[in-house]
C-alpha cells in the first residue's frame, strides 16, 4: 500500500501518517519526493484502506500495490532510484563503469590496476577478497588480508570499493571497507545474508541467482528494501540455459521489463555472462542500448596470470578501447560515462 501525500502536507501532516501506520502495527517508508512525499506500507495491509488512513491531513491518494514486491515495484516508486556513493551516483543519468580484477591480487598488481582506473577516471574498483569458488581446491581469495589491501587503496587513491560479502559475520568488517556491497550470484536466495544487508548502510549489488526468475530476483531486493536498506542495484550477470557457447547466457532482454516493474538501477556483468574476453566489449556495449544504467566488468593487466577467472577478464588495451566506445555512445542514451 502506498499513501501519496499532498504537494501541500507539511512536516507534521507527514508525522501523523507515519505514526497512524505504526499504530496499526504496520511499517512505514518514507519517499519524498521532487515536489510531494509518498509513505509506503509494508505488513499485512488488509486493513489499511478501511483505517481512515484516507482521511487524515494532507492525504491526497491511498494506493494498493499490486506486486509481491512492494518497496522494489515502480507502482510504489514512479521516478528511478538513484543509489549515491560517496565517488559517484548510480541512476538514470549516469552510465557507471565498476572495473577491476576478480579476486583482490598481491599488492604490486592491484596498486598497478588502481593507478590505471583512476588515469581513466574510473571511480569504482571492483575485487573480491572473500570468493564463492565451485571446487574447494580452488583459490578462495585473500579474505582479511584482501579487504585491508582494499581498504588501503581505497585511502591511496580515492577508489569506492565493490567486494563480495559471502558470510554475514563479515558484515561489519566489508562495511568499514566497501563502498557498495556485492551479493553474489549464490547467494542471491541467502534469505539470512539478504536480512542482514538490509540492517547496513552500504550499498548493495544484487546479483541475479543462476536460475532467479525477475520475481523472484526483486523479491531478493524486497528482503533488502524491507530491512531499512534503499540502496540497492540489480546486477545481471548471465542465467543457466541449455545454450554452452558461453558461460552464461546474459539475459539483456530482462532490463526492459526490469525497469518498467522495478524503479532500481540496473547494472550488467558482462564479464561472468560470457566467461570469454573476446566477448565482453559486444554484450558490455548492448547493455548500454538495452537501458542498464552501469556495468561492473573484470580487467587485470596480464590476465593469463590472474587468480581467477583470467579467461574473461579484459586486459588494459581491451578496456580502453571499451572506453572508447562507451564515450561515443553515451550521449546517444543521455549517459554520462563515470
Ligand atoms: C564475482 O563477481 O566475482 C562473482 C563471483 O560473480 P557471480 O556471483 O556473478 O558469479
Ligand atoms: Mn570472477
Amino acid at each position: 500500500m502506498l499513501v501519496v501525500m499532498g504537494r501541500e502536507a507539511t512536516e507534521e501532516d507527514i508525522k501523523r501518517v507515519v505514526q497512524a501506520i505504526e499504530a496499526r502495527g504496520l511499517a512505514p517508508h518514507l519517499m519524498p519526493g521532487p515536489t510531494r512525499t509518498a509513505i509506503g506500507i509494508t505488513g499485512n495491509t488488509e486493513a489499511v484502506e478501511s483505517s481512515g488512513l484516507r482521511s487524515l491531513p494532507g492525504v491526497r491518494d491511498l494506493i494498493r500495490v499490486t506486486k509481491p514486491y512492494k518497496l522494489a515495484s515502480r507502482e510504489m516508486r514512479i521516478d528511478d532510484s538513484t543509489i549515491k556513493l560517496p565517488q559517484t551516483t548510480i541512476g538514470p543519468k549516469n552510465f557507471t563503469i565498476i572495473a577491476g580484477p576478480c579476486s583482490v591480487e598481491d599488492e604490486k598488481t592491484m596498486h598497478k590496476i588502481s593507478e590505471y582506473l583512476v588515469e581513466r577516471g574510473i571511480r569504482i574498483l571492483r575485487a573480491g577478497a572473500f570468493k564463492p569458488r565451485t571446487s574447494p581446491y580452488s583459490f578462495q581469495g585473500k579474505e582479511h588480508s584482501g579487504l585491508k589491501l582494499l581498504e588501503e587503496l581505497k585511502k591511496e587513491y580515492g577508489l569506492g570499493i565493490t567486494t563480495e560479502l559471502m558470510d554475514s559475520t563479515h558484515a561489519e568488517a566489508l562495511e568499514e571497507v566497501a563502498d557498495l556491497i556485492q551479493i553474489g550470484t549464490r547467494n542471491m536466495q541467502n534469505f539470512t545474508l539478504l536480512k542482514r544487508v538490509g540492517q547496513l548502510n552500504t550499498p548493495v549489488l544484487l546479483k541475479r541467482g543462476m536460475s532467479a526468475t525477475l520475481e523472484e530476483w526483486l523479491m531478493a531486493a524486497e528482503y533488502i528494501l524491507s530491512g531499512g536498506n534503499m540502496q540497492v542495484a540489480m546486477c545481471e550477470r548471465g542465467i543457466r540455459t541449455f545454450a554452452d557457447h558461453n558461460r552464461n547466457t546474459l539475459d539483456i532482454s530482462v532490463i526492459p521489463p526490469l525497469k518498467r516493474q522495478s524503479h532500481l538501477p540496473v547494472i550488467v556483468d558482462p564479464s561472468h555472462a560470457t566467461g570469454y574476453r573476446p566477448y565482453v566489449k559486444p554484450m558490455a556495449l548492448a547493455s548500454m542500448a538495452a537501458g542498464a544504467d552501469g556495468i561492473i566488468v573484470e580487467i587485470h593487466p596480464q590476465p593469463e596470470q590472474a587468480s581467477s577467472d583470467g579467461a574473461q577478464s579484459l586486459n588494459f588495451e581491451e578496456f580502453d578501447d571499451l572506453l572508447k566506445f562507451f564515450q561515443k555512445m553515451g550521449p546517444i542514451f543521455g549517459k554520462t560515462i563515470d
